[in-house]
């Protein structure tokens, strides 16, 4: 029987998640690594293996992170609220991500650029590539939101003799790329994250759509909002809103019914061990103003955004609302799930969600916790033994508020074994 592994990549991403993570271990999101020839290096490198988050942190920063954001977001150097000054209406936002990998190769500072386009044909499926021209990289524009075996073009990396590269992906694919980036013979690396949480299969993505929209064939965009709402772009340029609330995951089999059960158990949603992270959730609104922000956390990192900086605008960091009673009360719901409120109640609490609810750098804070706890649990319950090996330490002291609460609720201690302290310079 033919295997995933053995299909090209336009074909693998269009699998459903039974199909292409057949063979594999428990936990895997599709990095790459095992469709490529570096997959015996399995063991050492895939973060559901074993999650050196902190140990490649170490060695990137000389150190483990400092109670407070740091704890959410990573280390990092400098952090902005910024957009492109001349944006790229094809991208997800305003194209800072594919901007830079493009100057990279203009500049002559890369010889390619790992990065995922568009399987022909579809509007959402990705298509790993090793780009060789600004444009290839431009043309890769936009989220393709589903799993993505970004890894598996390292085998074309090293057929194709490219020995300085940029590689923009995911965290899962970033703690693998950083295990092995010794080994990859590179004279030069750039690693550029954006920020990834809940990722699908293909085919899980178009049931999602088929759930949330009245014309799912025809969005070509889409993005959850930090205004508690997904907006999608259709092709005639319409934009349809929908309130997080409304959605009803319930017809997708729940959470756990749709999200691969490696996404379910990733820690690492701000990308932390890459040189620069680029994402949105930070951002001040309106949307339509597209502003981003981004985490410079290496020198090499510092390197990129003087590339970037002079096509930037600036903007400044906003914040509103207090996440604690919030995060507090997702503790108990998620040891005791409610059903979907009738519309009345949904509609209020999408009207608090966005008048009252938190915003910018707090509304970060508070998805971040969200996930934390929610992968927490999710392994907890379903692949307990695996706890110690794929959840980090700063996992437990970011969360370390909320532990009376989880205590009450769960009747036992957030943290597993000893509680762990503050991890400073090493
Ligand atoms: C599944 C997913 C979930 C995300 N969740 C969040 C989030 O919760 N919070 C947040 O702040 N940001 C999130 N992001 C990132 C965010 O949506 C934007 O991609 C980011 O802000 C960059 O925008 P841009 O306009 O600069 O990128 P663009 O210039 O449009 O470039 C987008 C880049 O993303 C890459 N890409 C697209 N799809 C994939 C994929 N499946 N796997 C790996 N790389 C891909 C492309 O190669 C391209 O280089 C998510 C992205 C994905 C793919
Ligand atoms: S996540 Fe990557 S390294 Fe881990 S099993 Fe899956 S493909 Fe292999
Ligand atoms: S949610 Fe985590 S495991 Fe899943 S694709 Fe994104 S970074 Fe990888």
């Amino acid at each position: 029987m033919t295997t995933a592994t053995s299909r090209p990549l336009h074909e693998i991403t269009l699998l459903s998640a039974a199909e292409r993570l057949k063979g594999r271990p428990k936990l895997c999101s599709d990095c790459g690594i095992c469709s490529s020839s570096y997959r015996p290096l399995l063991p050492q490198v895939c973060v559901f293996v074993e999650n050196k988050s902190e140990q490649i942190e170490r060695k990137l920063h000389g150190r483990n992170r400092n109670d407070g954001d740091e704890l959410l977001f990573g280390i990092s150097r400098s952090i902005h609220v910024i957009r492109m000054a001349k944006q790229n209406p094809e991208a997800q936002w305003s194209g800072i991500v594919t901007a830079l990998g493009a100057l990279l190769l203009e500049r002559g500072m890369v010889d390619g650029v790992i990065t995922t386009a568009t399987v022909p044909g579809t509007h959402h499926a990705p298509l790993p590539i090793l780009a060789r021209t600004p444009a290839e990289v431009i043309a890769s524009a936009r989220n393709k939101p589903c799993l993505s075996p970004n890894l598996d073009v390292l085998d074309q990396v090293r057929e194709s003799g490219v020995r300085r590269l940029a590689f923009i992906g995911t965290s899962c694919q970033v703690h693998a790329l950083r295990a092995i980036q010794d080994q990859l013979d590179l004279e030069k690396l750039y690693v550029i994250g954006i920020p990834c949480t809940d990722n699908v299969a293909y085919p899980d993505m178009l049931r999602f759509l088929k759930v949330a929209s009245k014309s799912p064939e025809t969005i070509v965009h889409h993005e959850f909002m930090q205004d508690f709402r997904v907006w999608m772009r259709h092709e005639d340029g319409h934009i349809e809103k929908v309130n997080y609330v409304d959605l009803d995951v319930s017809a997708l089999g729940g959470e756990r019914g749709i999200f691969p059960a490696a996404c379910l158990s990733c820690f690492d949603y701000q990308n932390t061990l890459t040189d620069i992270t680029i994402g949105y959730l930070a951002a001040p609104l309106p949307p339509t103003e597209r502003w981003q922000w981004t985490m410079v956390r290496t020198e090499v990192g510092e390197e990129l955004f003087s590339v970037i900086r002079p096509f930037l605008e600036f903007g400044t960091f906003t914040q509103r609302g207090n996440r604690l009673v919030g995060i507090s009360e997702y503790v108990r719901m998620l040891k005791r799930p409610r059903g979907r409120p009738p519309f009345p109640i949904r509609a209020l609490i999408a009207w608090m969600q966005r008048n009252r609810g938190p915003r910018g750098m707090e509304f970060a804070r508070s998805v971040i916790e969200m996930k934390l706890l929610r992968n927490l649990q999710y392994v907890r319950d379903e692949h307990s033994r695996m706890e110690p090996r794929i959840v980090p330490c700063h996992v437990y002291r970011a969360l370390a508020q909320y532990a009376q609460v989880y205590e009450e609720e769960f009747g036992r201690p957030l943290y597993n074994g000893q509680r762990p302290t503050t991890n400073t310079a090493v």
